[in-house]
């Protein structure tokens, strides 16, 4: 058995011809950027999450770094991050001119730990990035309550938790706005690279469409300078073809990593815990282990490819050599010791099953 680590592909010939019938739609329709099908996919996609606004953008880097300049955020601010994040968390904030302040995690969630986010804060922060990682959702009561004490606006960086939910409500819609990457491999991932901002600001979502196409506004007057960062109409059309399969995808994805927590539940390996109030949409299904590189040739040998999301911290990125003597312990040992196991719709049982085994052969054989 081979078990790849994603398939991206259409997962069924229904899907293939309702990709094929979209796409085919926008070559007939002679209008390929910022057309009917991106205000479609728009309100399509802040209905989903429940709230009143979204901008479809040309990334998930630029879903952040155009909310934080939308946000006012600019040189000499800072803003706060964790620090066991995917990088364009970090460039975002970089991009707009500010400086990443890191707060370590939570080794449980791996998300920012909430508790230190307090001692973070001084007079030049103006925001708080709260990354939803692995499909986990952060712990936003509490953060909201800290960010409300102290004026900052918290952002929510739902790129690897479309459809994930706190308290029943979506990620995304929780803090000023919610900022996603629609690249492949994402729960909701087009046929190429996108992005969207969601949020109840309108005056934000406003700024955020200034600044994706040149800084025009209205009356095609330019007060700012802004970038040339859309969703194409090709994206916009396929992603609500992927968006009609988001749940069952999640749902499958929330199959899948109840058979590894069960199977792995006496094991040695760290499984990730799941608060009461979070509905986990598993992007990554990570565990942990002392002995992790030996783990992962073993299973390599076993035809089962794995990831490590993140091998280096962006605190111990040669970009970032000024953060060299920066302690963030928690996110340190992360790197050391995580593993991300195949995870997603295209597994069957049985492939789950046989990377289980292997799993527990290891686990045995110390
Ligand atoms: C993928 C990702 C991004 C960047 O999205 P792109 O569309 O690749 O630019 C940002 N933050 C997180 C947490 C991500 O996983």
């Amino acid at each position: 058995m081979i078990v790849p680590p994603l398939d991206v592909r259409p997962s069924s010939p229904q899907e293939t011809e309702e990709l094929h019938s979209a796409m085919q739609r926008v070559v007939d329709s002679g209008r390929y950027v910022l057309g009917d099908e991106v205000v479609a996919f728009e309100r399509r996609f802040s209905g989903y999450i429940g709230v009143s606004h979204c901008v479809g953008v040309g990334s998930g880097l630029d879903a952040l770094h155009l909310t934080l300049r939308a946000l006012g955020i600019s040189s000499g601010d800072e803003v706060i991050v964790p620090g066991h994040t995917f990088i364009a968390t970090w460039l975002a904030v970089v991009h707009a001119g500010a400086r990443p302040v890191p707060v370590d995690i939570d080794p449980l969630t791996y998300n920012l730990d909430v508790a230190r986010v307090a001692g973070a804060i001084n007079t030049q922060t103006r925001a708080i990035v709260a990354v939803h990682l692995y499909g986990q959702p952060v712990d936003m009561d509490p953060l909201l309550a800290i960010a409300d004490q102290h004026g900052l606006p918290v952002v929510e960086d739902a790129s690897q938790a479309h459809g994930a939910l706190y308290n029943g409500r979506h990620v995304g819609s929780l803090g000023v706005a919610g900022t996603w990457s629609f690249y492949p491999s994402k729960n909701l991932g087009g046929i190429g690279d996108g992005g969207a901002v969601t949020t109840d600001d309108a005056a934000l979502a406003e700024r955020v469409r200034v600044l994706r196409s040149y800084g025009a506004t209205e009356k095609d007057g330019f007060e700012v300078a802004g970038f040339n960062s859309r969703l194409d109409e090709l994206q916009a059309a396929t992603l609500r073809v992927k968006l009609d399969r988001l749940d069952s995808r999640n749902a499958r994805r929330r199959a899948l990593a109840a058979m590894y927590q069960d199977s792995l539940r006496d094991s040695q390996y760290g499984l990730p815990s799941v608060p009461p109030w979070a509905e986990v949409v598993w992007h990554q299904f990570v565990i942990r282990s002392a002995r992790r590189d030996e783990l992962r040739r073993h299973l390599e040998q076993r035809q089962i490819a794995t990831a490590i999301h993140y091998p280096v911290p962006p605190h111990q990125q040669p970009l970032f050599a000024q953060y060299a003597g920066c302690a963030l312990p928690r996110t340190a040992a992360a790197a050391r010791e995580i593993l991300s196991l195949p995870i997603g719709p295209h597994l069957s049982d049985d492939t789950v099953g046989y990377v289980i085994d292997a799993l527990q052969d290891f686990d045995h054989s110390r």
